[in-house]
C-alpha cells in the first residue's frame, strides 16, 4: 500500500510569514521588526486558518507587532493582491521539488491541505496548485478546507499529516488514525506537552520530516508497523513494547 501523506501549506511548505512582513512594511513604513524576522517562519506562526472567505484578522506575522487595526488593514491589502498565494516563497528552498521527487520514487500519495482565505484573482485552489507546480510538484491534489483537520485526515484515509500548528496536530490525533508530525522550527523543548502526550512528535524542518518518513517507510525496517517505526523515530514512547517490557 502506498503511504498517503497530507501536507499543510502555510508554515510548512509556504513562507506566508515573510510575505506578510513584506506587505506590512510597505503599508506601515517605520514598523519595528523583531530579531529573526528575515528567517524562516517561527513556530506556530501566522496562519490564515479562518475558513475560505472568513476573517483571518487574528493572524499576523510573529516578527511584527501590529495592532488589531493594522492586522485588519494588512489582510484587507493582502486580499486585494492579485493571486497573492502565488507570490510566496518556499519555507525551505527546493523542498517542494524534493517532496515531489521523493513521492514519485517511493510511490507515496501526497495531498495538500489549506485553509487559506480567498484573494483577488483565481480561486485559492488554483493559485495554490499553480504555486506548487511552479516549484516542482506537477499534479498537486489540493483541498481548501475549513473543518477539523482530523476529520479531513480520516475522510481522506491519510497515514501521516504534516502541520505546523499544534492544534491541528491534536485534532488529527483525536479524530483520525493518521499520525501527526508537527513542524516546529523553534526550540524543541517548547513543543506543547499536550502534543507529546498524544504521541505527536516535532521536527524542526520539512527536510528532516522527509528524512524521517523515508527511514520509516523502509521495507527492510523489520516487522514493526510504520506507525511504530515513526513513533520510535520521533522519540515517542511505544506504550505496547514498554508495557511488554514491564511485564517481563
Ligand atoms: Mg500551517
Amino acid at each position: 500500500m502506498s503511504l498517503r501523506l497530507g501536507f499543510d501549506l502555510d508554515g510548512v511548505l509556504a513562507d506566508l510569514d515573510r510575505a506578510l512582513v513584506r506587505e506590512a512594511i510597505r503599508l506601515f513604513p517605520g514598523l519595528e521588526i523583531k530579531a529573526g524576522a528575515d528567517q524562516a517562519v517561527a513556530p506556530a506562526a501566522i496562519e490564515p486558518d479562518a475558513p475560505e472567505g472568513g476573517d483571518p484578522a487574528e493572524t499576523s506575522p510573529t516578527s511584527l507587532t501590529l495592532s488589531r487595526r493594522q492586522e485588519r488593514q494588512l489582510w484587507d491589502a493582502v486580499k486585494r493582491i492579485d493571486n497573492f498565494w502565488e507570490t510566496l516563497d518556499e519555507t525551505e528552498p527546493g523542498i517542494i521539488r524534493r517532496l515531489a521527487d521523493t513521492a514519485r520514487t517511493r510511490r507515496w500519495e501526497v495531498m495538500f491541505l489549506t485553509s487559506r482565505p480567498r484573494t483577488t484573482g483565481d480561486v485559492v485552489q488554483v493559485q495554490s496548485q499553480r504555486w506548487l507546480r511552479a516549484h516542482g510538484f506537477e499534479y498537486p491534489a489540493l483541498f481548501v478546507v475549513s473543518t477539523s483537520r482530523g476529520k479531513i485526515a480520516s475522510g481522506l484515509e491519510l497515514d501521516v499529516v504534516v502541520d505546523d500548528r499544534p492544534e491541528n496536530c491534536l485534532d488529527i490525533a483525536i479524530d483520525s488514525k493518521a499520525r501527526a508530525i508537527l513542524i516546529w522550527r523553534g526550540d524543541q523543548n517548547a513543543v506543547p506537552a499536550s502534543a507529546r502526550r498524544l504521541g505527536i512528535g516535532g521536527v524542526n524542518s520539512v527536510g528532516a520530516c522527509l528524512d524521517l518518513l523515508i527511514t520509516a517507510d523502509n521495507p527492510d525496517a523489520g516487522q514493526t508497523s510504520l506507525v511504530d517505526r515513526l513513533k520510535g523515530l520521533l522519540g515517542l514512547k511505544r506504550p505496547s513494547s514498554d508495557a511488554a517490557k514491564a511485564r517481563i
